[in-house]
């Protein structure tokens, strides 16, 4: 028993020194790790103090008059003084008396210190330098749109000009690695398209293909540093997160800002833009490249949580919104130029242009409200395409996790073949364009289209298999079930 005991002591106290070795110690008033503040003064409860810290309680202390003799005399540490009771009642009175500042008992404390109050230690500087950025492993550019294509259907402009940027951007961190003098821009890319063309599903299977650490944040909540919202570094934190707090990682994530939009210029706004011009001159240093810290595990930065410093210099920012009405600054600036050329366009030439958004140019969105600044660093803009009938149904069963194999899949496992005829996946994919949400809507529409058959099909043993057709999804008729038995039942 005693043995156990023993055996149990030494494994804590193994994983303790483990701890120590892979963790190091936090301020527990200024929240720096150790690596940054010198060595701590160790408390009981786990507490550490950096030495700044302690000078600063002291400092103020000898500000507000009191002397070093005084402190350790309230605290009872003091010599302690025995005289006649007067005496004492007329010494007491002339002790300097602390304003505002009270004696706290630091194991209260403990009820408010979040868990997570340790912070992975940096490799060493040579385990660092043999991290270095291995250009070889990154895919060439056709690679990674043919990797691309097997999950995004069309959008062939878009998942070039991605695998391009993306290449050049990696290339960029392996040649700054290396020290070469001549240094390759940044290429932060802006997205333009229509919602649920899959801008955040291409960038998400992007992350996915290189391995990198992905975050993704919507720029609607994003405010000013101080207002209610989130502080536009809260993005940053976030990456943390998606790399285990792992900051080198981290450092060579990409961030994705969807309705970047809706950060735009408020026109005619007569009180401080707190969600708009302030929100893109907030992200101007983040997009350039600047030393940001983060608190590890929480977005605010007042929660009691460690912080870390992260470089955004080679974290790759993606920016993509919908842009509703730019269409028509678009529209408006090529009428204007048909108008004037020699050739004499018809005035409406454009009015019908589904694509309208890739004949884009920096002055249109300039127009639309972003700041001229914003996009000068986002050098790569280019559109998506809205999604036609074709393109939502070979969405529906083209892509590696198509939503019709997944069913089928489920299906396979009561052993039923699940079929659907094309005219069923038309019908869905007409359903799917009304509703104006892109591919989104897919989703929505079999779910409902297949509740039914998913309800009913387990349970009778017989049925081999079920065909879905146009009838079904129109409501006009119903599924094509055939038993093992070969025998066909008009549902
Ligand atoms: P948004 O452009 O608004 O960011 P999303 O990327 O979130 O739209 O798309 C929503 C869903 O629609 C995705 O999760 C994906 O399953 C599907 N989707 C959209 N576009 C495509 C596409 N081109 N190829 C395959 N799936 C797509």
């Amino acid at each position: 028993m005693e043995d156990i005991t023993k055996d149990e002591l030494a494994g804590q106290e193994q994983s303790v020194q483990d701890d120590t070795e892979e963790y190091e110690k936090v301020c527990f008033i200024c929240r720096r790790p150790e690596r940054k503040t010198g060595k701590m003064i160790s408390m009981p409860n786990n507490i550490c103090i950096c030495n700044d810290c302690v000078q600063k309680a002291f400092d103020s202390m000898e500000a507000s008059g009191l002397s070093y003799e005084d402190i350790l005399r309230m605290s009872g540490m003091g010599p302690v003084e025995t005289e006649p009771e007067e005496e004492g009642k007329k010494k007491n009175q002339s002790r300097p008396k602390m304003t505002n500042i009270s004696m706290i008992n630091l194991s209260d404390l403990l009820n408010v210190i979040p868990q997570k109050q340790r912070v992975k230690k940096k490799k060493p500087q040579e385990q660092q330098e043999t991290r270095t950025f291995d250009i070889r492993k990154i895919p060439a550019p056709h690679k990674i749109k043919a990797s691309l294509d097997e999950y995004v259907i069309g959008q062939e402009h878009a998942k070039k000009v991605i695998s391009v940027a993306v290449y050049n951007h990696y290339k960029r961190i392996a040649a700054a690695q290396n020290g070469d003098d001549v240094e390759i821009e940044k290429s932060n890319m802006l997205m333009l398209g229509p919602t649920g063309c899959g801008k955040t599903y291409l960038v998400k299977t992007l992350a996915r293909i290189l391995d990198v650490p992905l975050a993704i944040a919507d720029a609607t909540s994003l405010t000013e540093a101080g207002y209610i919202g989130d502080d536009i570094e809260s993005v940053i934190s976030r990456l943390l997160a998606a790399a285990d707090n792992d900051v080198e990682k981290a450092e060579q994530g990409i961030v994705f800002i969807d309705e970047i939009d809706k950060i735009a210029k408020k026109r005619n706004a007569n009180q401080r833009d707190v969600s708009g011009e302030s929100v893109q001159q907030g992200m101007l240093k983040l997009l350039e490249g600047s030393e940001i810290e983060v608190p590890v595990g929480a977005t605010s930065k007042n929660a009691m949580v460690p912080m870390e410093t992260v470089n955004t210099k080679n974290i790759l920012f993606i920016c993509g919104g919908a842009f509703p009405g730019l269409d028509e600054i678009i529209k408006e600036r090529l009428n204007q130029q048909a108008a004037i050329g020699f050739c004499g366009d018809l005035k409406d030439k454009y009015d019908d242009d589904p694509n309208i958004l890739s004949k884009v140019t920096v002055e249109d969105i300039r127009k639309f409200g972003m700041i001229p600044e914003f996009l000068g660093r986002l050098p790569v803009i280019y559109s998506l395409e809205g999604l036609s009938r074709d393109m939502l149904v070979k969405i529906l069963k083209e892509p590696r996790n198509a939503i019709i194999k997944q069913y089928k899949k489920l299906l396979a496992m009561d052993e039923v073949k699940l079929e659907f005829e094309d005219g069923a996946l038309e019908a869905i994919a007409e359903r799917a364009l009304e509703k104006k949400t892109g591919a989104r809507a897919l989703r929505a529409i079999i779910e409902e289209i297949m509740l039914d058959i998913m309800y009913e099909i387990p349970k009778d043993d017989n049925i081999g298999s079920v065909r879905i057709t146009r009838e079904y999804i129109e409501h006009t008729g119903g599924p094509v079930i055939s038993l093992r038995t070969a025998g066909l039942l008009e549902g």
